[in-house]
Parts: structure tokens; sequence; C-alpha cells
């Protein structure tokens, strides 16, 4: 038998050693479980581990941390606890048998073994196990088919009431579809269609279906997942005869390609959540209220919805890019949108003028800053000091536009700007 842990960096094979030997001093029984089993089966590198305690998960992990001098964190309500290796977690849960009381809501859960544990799960591709105990270390533990179903790229549900208890599924089911190329079973696929007929989505809390929507959001060449989507449920479980043509479709593929070029030509840019710019081209042709319904269903946080309703917003103004213009202007036109927000308009407007000038913004001016500041003006005795909010932001556009790089040059430029001023209204003195 290979040992499935062959391909994990080492640093988090030590530290499986280490808690095997703890698991096995405080009797408990543990497994590499879920996603990170399935992508070490595929040969992928995978760096975020689950792990199952046939025991009680809070006190290995801290007993861990403690040994291991490493961080720790503990889920009282959840019964689980994680232990951060650098930037990667290790999750410790108990394993568990679920009972959902009605469809869509949480489960209420009860300790269980393993097996249990893995047959609460989404799909039998994710329902696998590693051991980590003397007896089976490194062993695969498959109850439920999985290895056949990697094997033939097959997504099957683990009994007939799956969608309907957690409808999340569904969306999962096409997250993975997608990522992996694989078909749905065609059982699968009958049972996720009958609880789509039901309406099963829409049982759903809307921060559950968030969750799961921003991680198909989040997933590589996203167009093709929401694409995906659309077209096994219309998107209706947010908006009742949602539209979508190819005219969407072709904008989301835009969308693909502006987040590719900013990640490949801007490593050192703004960080930028690439989901929202996604939203914004599902729900860009929406009026204003129909955002706001669909945001309601959707559960997004408040400061998300402010960041997708300012694409709407701002979508007509922007098309003042479409000619030639002084940098400062561009500069006033961009600089108070989000990273997000340029994204987006860098993908919907095709024209070439706007999307150079909105290029030469994150090339070369999104970073400009004044080096003055407004005690530097007092100290040279300019006033009233209650004209400085307006000084300043002409010196800043006089340096963007003149290119002014020292402190000295701005000061010269204040002072000129400051004669202009009280020239121009001398009662401001
Ligand atoms: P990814 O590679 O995207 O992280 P993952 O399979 O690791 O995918 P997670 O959302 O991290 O997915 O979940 C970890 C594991 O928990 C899954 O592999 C699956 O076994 C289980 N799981 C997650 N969500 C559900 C769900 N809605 N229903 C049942 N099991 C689930």
């Amino acid at each position: 038998m290979v040992n499935k842990l062959k391909k994990l960096p080492q640093a988090f094979k030590d530290i499986l050693k280490v808690a095997s030997k703890q698991a096995s001093s405080l009797g408990f029984k543990i497994y590499l479980v879920g996603g990170v089993t399935r992508d070490l089966i595929l040969g992928k590198a995978t760096f975020d581990l689950d792990i199952v305690v046939e025991g009680d998960a809070t006190v290995l992990a801290a007993k861990l941390a403690q040994r291991r001098g490493l961080n720790f964190r503990r889920h009282h309500a959840f019964g689980t606890a994680a232990v951060y290796v650098g930037e990667h977690k290790i999750d410790f849960a108990t394993a568990r048998s679920e009972y959902y009381p009605h469809w869509g809501s949480l489960p209420k859960v009860a300790p269980a073994q393993l097996k249990e544990d893995l047959f609460r799960r989404d799909f039998t591709i994710n329902a696998m196990a590693i051991g980590l105990n003397k007896a089976d270390y490194g062993k695969l533990i498959d109850f439920y088919g999985g290895v056949a179903d990697l094997k033939k790229g097959l997504i099957r549900v683990l009994h007939k009431e799956s969608f309907l208890e957690d409808p999340t599924r569904i969306l999962r089911a096409v997250r993975f579809k997608q990522r992996f190329s694989f078909k749905i079973d065609r059982d699968t696929d009958k049972l996720m269609r009958q609880a789509l007929k039901l309406e099963a989505l829409t049982f759903l809390h809307p921060h559950r279906l968030s969750d799961e929507l921003i991680l198909i959001l989040k997933e590589e060449e996203t167009y093709l997942y929401i694409k995906r989507l659309y077209e096994l449920t219309q998107l209706s479980f947010l908006k009742k005869k949602m539209k979508m043509d190819e005219k969407d479709f072709a904008l989301l593929r835009r969308i693909d390609k502006a987040v590719s070029f900013y990640k490949r030509k801007f490593k050192k840019g703004k960080r930028c959540e690439s989901w929202l710019i996604y939203l914004g081209g599902m729900v860009i042709r929406l009026s204003l209220e129909e955002i706001l319904n669909f945001f309601r269903r959707f559960g997004l946080k408040k400061v998300d919805i402010i960041r997708v309703l300012s694409m709407k917003e701002n979508l007509h103004k922007i098309k003042r890019l479409n000619k030639k213009l002084l940098p400062h202007s561009i500069y006033q036109l961009l600089q108070p949108l989000s990273i997000e927000s340029i994204l987006f308009f860098y993908a919907y407007y095709p024209q070439k003028k706007i999307r150079d000038n909105i290029e030469y913004y994150l090339r070369e001016l999104a970073h400009i800053r004044l080096k003055v500041k407004g005690e530097d003006l007092k100290k040279i005795d300019l006033k009233p000091y209650d004209l400085y909010s307006r000084l300043l932001q002409r010196l800043l556009y006089a340096k963007i536009d003149k290119g002014l790089k020292t402190k000295r040059q701005e000061i010269k430029e204040a002072k000129a700007i400051y004669r202009r001023l009280v020239r121009r209204q001398p009662r401001l003195l």
C-alpha cells in the first residue's frame, strides 16, 4: 500500500506524526478527511488539512499546539479547533453524524465513528479518509467508492435525500464538476433536478447561500462556472425570471481576462476581491431596485453591496475616459473607486481609449500621494488654514500633471497656487 501522505509538505508530515502519537496516548483515533484526501489521490498540492477525531478534537488540537508552539483557536459551539502552521491551518473536528430537522436548515449533530462522519459528506469523492494511526498510517479508507468515482470522473451523492437536506450541495456539485471536468452521475443528476424543481435552494438561509456562491465566484475561469450554474438553475433562487444571454457571458469572459491582466501586470498592486467583479457582471443589467432585491436573497455584507452598487452608479461617468484627458482628470475619475470597480469598467468597456486610460492610471497614477502636509504649509506661514483643503487638492493635481517628484518642488508649487488663489479672491485673506 502506497503511503498516501507522501505528497504532503515535510512540515505537515512532521506535525501529523506528533498528532498521531498524541491521539494514541489519549486513546483517540484520527484521520485526514475530505477535500485533502481527494487532492492527495489526484496528486495535487494541498495546504489546509481537515482531521477527524474519534475522541475530543479540541483536547487533541490544544495539546498539539502546546507541544509545537503553534497558534490555536477553539470553537466551543461546534466542538472544533484549528491549529495554524504559518499561513496554513489544520482543522480538527470530532467525528459526528448529522440529522436535519428541516431541509436546508443547519443539522443537529451527535458524536460518531469515522464511517458515519464520512456518510454525512457531500459526494463520494469528498468522503474518503487517510488513516493517521499506528495500525493504518497513510492508508486510504474508502467506504463509499470514492476512488472508483475519482477514476471515472463522477460526482455522486451518498444518499437520496442529500440535495434536499443541504441544497448548497447543488452549488458544490457545479463547482467540482467544472473544476475537475467531471460528470455528474446519472442518478445524482436526477436527484439534483428533483431538488431544483422543489426550489430547494430557496430554503437556504441567505448567508449559507452566499458562502457557497462566493466559493464558486472564487474559482479560476469563473465565467464558465456562472454559465453552468445559469444553465442548470437560471439563477431563479436569486431572482425570478433572471435573464442572462450571450452578452452577459461575453462580459463575464472579459472580466476573467481583466482579472488575469491585473494579476499578471500589477503583482504589487492593491489586493483585488475578484469575485465581486463577477457579481457586478451578473447584475449590471438589472435596475438598482432589482439589484438590491437580488442581494437580499444573496446575503451579501453591506460593504460588498456598496462596492457592487458603485459599479452600477458610475457606469456612465466612466465614458468620460473615452478621450484624451489630462492625467489629473483620469485620477479624479478613478481614484475614488475600488480596484474591483476599476477592473469591472476595464472589462465592461471595449473602447481602447477607455482601457488605455485605466491602464495608465493603474500603472502611473494610482499610487501618487502628496509629500507635503498641512503642517508644512503652516510652517511656511500660508494663511488662512481653511484654504488648505482646496490648496492641497490643487497641489495634488499639479503634481500629477507636472510629474513633481520632491517635497521642495511641491512647496514651490504650493506657494504658486496660493498666490493664484488669493489673487483671484483677495477676500480670502
Ligand atoms: P476545496 O478544494 O474547494 O477546498 P473541499 O472539498 O476541501 O473543497 P470544503 O468546503 O473545504 O471543501 O469542505 C471540506 C470537506 O467537508 C468536503 O470535502 C466535504 O467532505 C465536507 N463538506 C463541505 N461542505 C459540505 C456540505 N455542504 N455537505 C456535506 N459535506 C460537506
